[in-house]
C-alpha cells in the first residue's frame, strides 16, 4: 500500500504486528526500523535510549535508561516529562497516557522516562548488556 501523502510504501498494521511478533524485527508501518538504540546526550553525555514512541505518527523520544516506580512516574509528569513503556523486543519505547499509567502501573511493566540532564529518576539498568548475554533483549 503507498501512502498518497507521503509516497512511502506502508505495510498494514496486522502485518506489522505479525512481522514483529514472529520475527522480533521491530518495524514500523512505514517498513522503517523501530527499534531504539543507546546514544550518548549531546549536552551532558550521559548514556541516553533514543527511539520511535509509536507505530504511526511517532516522535523520537530520547529517554533515560532507568526503570520508574509508580512515585518515579508521578514525578515524571509533575515535573512536565513524558514515560514510555519499554518492551523487551527490538528494543521499543511506547508513550503512556492515562489509561497505560492506571492499567499498567509503573511497578509492574518497565517504565522509562524523558532524558532531562543531570535529573536522572528511578533505577538504572545495567550498564552496556552485550548480545552474546542477553541477544537483542535488554536485561530486566
Ligand atoms: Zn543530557
Amino acid at each position: 500500500m503507498l501512502d498518497l501523502r507521503t509516497g512511502l510504501r506502508m505495510i498494514p498494521t496486522h502485518v506489522a504486528d505479525h512481522i514483529n511478533t514472529t520475527t522480533g524485527l521491530a518495524i514500523t508501518e512505514a517498513g522503517g526500523r523501530d527499534t531504539a538504540t543507546w546514544r550518548p546526550c549531546p549536552k551532558c553525555h550521559a548514556r541516553t535510549l533514543v527511539g520511535l514512541d509509536d507505530t504511526t505518527a511517532a516522535l523520537t523520544a530520547t529517554t533515560d535508561p532507568r526503570l520508574l516506580t509508580r512515585s518515579d512516574e508521578a514525578t515524571a509528569w509533575l515535573t512536565g516529562r513524558t514515560t514510555y513503556q519499554l518492551h523487551p523486543h527490538g528494543p521499543r519505547l511506547r508513550r503512556r497516557n492515562h489509561w497505560a499509567i492506571t492499567g499498567h502501573p509503573a511497578d509492574t511493566v518497565p517504565v522509562v522516562a524523558d532524558h532531562t540532564c543531570s535529573q536522572p529518576l528511578g533505577t538504572p539498568i545495567p550498564a552496556s548488556p552485550t548480545k552474546e548475554q542477553h541477544g537483542d533483549r535488554i536485561p530486566y
